[in-house]
């Protein structure tokens, strides 16, 4: 087994429960993405621990360390999704609180 259990200080900050594994094409991604931000997958993802680690550990050798940039982009990293799903759902309740409250 390639992956070492302790003393791999170059995890960074990602766990391998932060991260899962395009069914697809293979590309790590962060667990928070929508859809694979390589070939924008929405199905199944790998997300045993087992196999993450040993994806982590291919792509710190190839870049010498995890970074925000291997795993995600901006177009399906979920927050801005979510902040305006957010704002779109909130301003349904107000139109609708609107309609019945006056
Ligand atoms: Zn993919």
């Amino acid at each position: 087994m390639i992956w070492r259990e302790s003393g791999h200080k170059e995890a960074g900050p990602f766990q391998a429960s932060d991260l899962k594994i395009c069914d697809l094409c293979g590309a790590l991604n962060l667990a928070a993405n929508d859809e694979c931000f390589v070939c924008r997958w929405r199905g199944r993802f790998e997300r045993r621990p087992e196999v993450v680690k040993l994806a982590m550990e291919l792509l710190e050798r190839k870049h010498g360390r995890l970074e925000l940039a291997l795993l995600t982009n901006a177009h399906v990293y979920h927050d801005p999704v979510n902040h305006r799903l957010r704002a779109r759902i909130g301003c349904f309740f107000l139109r609708i609180r609107h309609w019945f409250f006056g």
